[in-house]
C-alpha cells in the first residue's frame, strides 16, 4: 500500500452507477484516501457482479439496470448538491446521467462517453454518428448548454484520461532534451505551441498488455480480457478513429471526415478491431496494435491545435495502438471471424493472471531524437500489493478515477471538463503512488524500421510517420 496521504473530507452522498472491474477495483482506494461515511455510498448496477465486494467494504449495493425510461426516476431522489454520481457503467448514456448529476447540482466523473444501448453498433446509422466524435461533439454542445455548474469531469480513466498528462510531462521532456528556454506553458494554445515548436508529428497511445493466465486458458465461443469485454466490444465495433495531423500527405483510402464540429479527427469506414497499426513502446519493442477508436484521440488533436484565424496550421496525427492480452487478441480473432457476432461467454481475467504487466503510455514522434514514449509500466504483482480486486490494466483506470474524483471535490464549479484542460502535475501527483513506475524512454524504431524485408510496399520513404507508414490493414 502507497504511504497513506491525508485523506480527503468528502461529506456528500457518493453514488456509483456500475460496480464491473473498474468500480470493485476503485472502492478500496477512494474509501482509503476520501473520508466518506459508508453509510452514505449506494452503488447501483445491473447485476449481482461485485455484490460481495461491496459487502466486504460495508457499502450498500443495489441491483437495477438503469434505462431511459427509469434513469431520473431512480437517480433523482438519491441525489442533492454537492453529491457525488461517480458513473463506471456500460450501456448507461453518459450525457443523460451529466444532465441529471447538473440537474441535482452533484459532481460527476466518468471514464469513457457511453451512449444508450446500440449507439455503437446500430448499423442502421451512418458510421459518422456511432464515432467518439460525434458524442464528444454531443458533450461540448451540452457544455455549451448547461454553461458551468457543478463539475463534470468526462472520460477520466487511463486511456482516455491519463494519457493526457503523459502527453504534457513528454512535452516537457522533450523540451528540457531539446529546447534552451523552455518555460511550461499555462495555456491551451501555449501547450499546442510547444507542440508545434518541438515539431511532434504523431502521438501514439501505445499500450502492450503482457497479463497471462495459462491455468485457465480461453475457451471456444469466450471473449477474454483484463478489463470490461462489453465496453471492449462496443469500442471495437466503432469506426477506427483518428486525430488527422496537419504533415500528413496520403488521405487513406477507407476515411471519411465529418461535415460538423471541431474537424479535429477523421474517422475510417472499417471497425477498430480489425484496424491495425505499427506502434513501439520500450519493454515490448516493435508491435501491432488495434486502432480501437478513444475519445483521446480527437481532444488530443484538438487541444494541440495551433490555428491562424481559420486555418490550421499544426496539428499532431493522434491514435490508440493496443495490444490487449494475448487472450483478448484471440477473442477479437474468433469475434471478427464471427463477423463480429459476440461470444456467447466473457470472462475478465483478475486473480488466475500468474505475470505480466500493463506498459501504457505515449509516443511522441517525428521530432529531432525521432521517438520519445512516457507512461506507467505496472506489473501484476505491483498491483496485487498496492490495491485489492485489481490487475494491472484495471488499477491504471483507478488510480486515474481516485485522482480525478479528488480534483472535482476540490473543484467544485467547473461545469464539464476534459483531462486535457487540467493541471497535468496534479493529476499525475495523485495518481503516482498506483502507476507502478513512470518511464520515459527515447526510442530509434520508426514505422519504415525493416519494412519490404519480404515484399516490396508502398511507403513514403520522406516522412516514416506518416499515418500510411504506420496502418497495416
Ligand atoms: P464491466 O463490464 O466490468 O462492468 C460494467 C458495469 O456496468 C457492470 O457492473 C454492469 O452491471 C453495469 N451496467 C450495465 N448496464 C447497466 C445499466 N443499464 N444500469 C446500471 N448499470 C449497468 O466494465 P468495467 O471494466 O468496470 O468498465 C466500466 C466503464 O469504464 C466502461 O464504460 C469502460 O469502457 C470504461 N473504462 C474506461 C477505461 C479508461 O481507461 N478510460 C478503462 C477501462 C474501462
Amino acid at each position: 500500500m502507497p504511504e497513506q496521504s491525508a485523506r480527503l473530507v468528502f461529506s456528500g452522498r457518493l453514488v456509483m452507477v456500475g460496480f464491473g472491474s473498474i468500480g470493485q477495483g476503485v472502492l478500496a482506494l477512494l474509501l482509503r484516501h476520501i473520508h466518506l461515511t459508508r453509510e452514505r455510498v449506494l452503488i447501483i448496477s445491473a447485476d449481482e457482479q461485485g455484490r460481495a465486494v461491496a459487502d466486504e467494504q460495508g457499502v450498500a449495493f443495489r441491483v437495477q439496470a438503469l434505462t431511459e425510461q427509469n434513469l431520473d426516476e431512480t437517480l433523482q431522489p438519491l441525489l442533492e448538491a454537492g453529491d457525488f454520481l461517480l458513473n463506471l457503467s456500460v450501456d448507461v448514456s453518459s450525457l443523460a446521467l451529466i444532465r441529471l448529476a447538473h440537474r441535482c447540482g452533484a459532481l460527476y466523473l466518468d471514464t469513457c462517453t457511453e451512449p444508450w444501448p446500440g449507439g455503437y453498433t446500430d448499423a442502421s446509422v451512418p458510421a459518422a454518428e456511432r464515432t467518439n466524435y460525434a458524442l464528444r461533439e454531443a458533450a461540448l454542445a451540452l457544455r455549451a448548454e448547461l454553461a458551468g455548474g457543478p463539475t463534470a469531469l468526462i472520460t477520466h480513466g487511463a486511456n482516455p484520461g491519463l494519457v493526457s498528462h503523459f502527453v504534457k510531462q513528454a512535452l516537457l521532456d522533450l523540451a528540457r532534451d531539446l529546447l534552451e528556454d523552455i518555460q511550461q506553458p499555462t495555456t491551451r494554445a501555449g501547450w499546442a505551441r510547444l507542440a508545434q515548436r518541438l515539431d511532434v508529428k504523431a502521438i501514439h497511445i501505445a499500450e502492450r498488455d503482457t497479463q497471462q493466465a495459462p491455468t485457465r486458458p480461453k475457451r471456444m465461443d469466450e471473449f477474454v480480457n483484463t478489463w470490461s469485454v462489453a465496453g471492449f466490444i462496443g469500442e471495437g465495433c466503432q469506426p477506427a478513429e483518428l486525430g488527422w495531423g496537419t504533415h500528413e500527405r496520403h488521405w487513406p483510402a477507407q476515411a471519411a471526415q465529418h461535415a460538423r464540429g471541431c474537424r479535429s479527427a477523421i474517422y475510417l469506414n472499417q471497425p477498430g478491431a480489425a484496424t491495425r497499426v505499427r506502434t513501439w513502446t520500450p519493454l515490448a519493442g516493435p508491435f501491432l496494435g488495434f486502432l480501437i477508436t478513444h475519445a483521446e484521440a480527437i481532444s488530443i488533436a484538438d487541444y494541440f491545435t495551433v490555428s491562424d484565424g481559420d486555418a490550421v496550421v499544426y496539428r499532431p496525427t493522434v491514435h490508440y495502438a493496443y495490444h490487449p492480452c494475448d487472450d483478448a487478441v484471440l477473442s477479437l480473432h474468433e469475434f471478427a471471424g464471427r463477423s463480429w457476432e459476440a461470444q456467447t461467454r466473457q470472462h475478465i481475467l483478475m486473480d488466475e493472471i500468474s505475470s505480466g504487466r500493463d506498459e501504457l503510455g505515449v509516443l511522441l514522434a517525428g521530432h529531432a531524437r525521432n521517438a520519445y514514449w512516457y507512461g506507467s509500466r505496472l506489473s501484476i504483482e505491483q498491483a496485487r500489493a498496492l490495491a485489492p480486486h485489481n490487475n494491472a490494466t484495471s488499477l491504471q483506470v483507478c488510480a486515474a478515477v481516485l485522482a480525478g474524483m479528488m480534483w472535482a471535490i476540490e473543484h467544485p464549479a467547473r461545469g464539464i471538463v476534459e483531462p486535457d484542460e487540467l493541471d497535468h502535475a496534479e493529476i499525475l501527483a495523485l495518481a503516482a503512488p498506483y502507476l507502478g513506475e513512470l518511464v520515459g524512454a527515447y526510442g530509434a524504431w520508426h514505422p519504415l524500421v525493416g519494412r519490404s524485408r519480404l515484399f516490396t510496399e508502398q511507403v513514403d520513404l520522406d516522412d516514416p510517420w506518416q499515418f500510411r507508414n504506420v496502418l497495416v490493414s
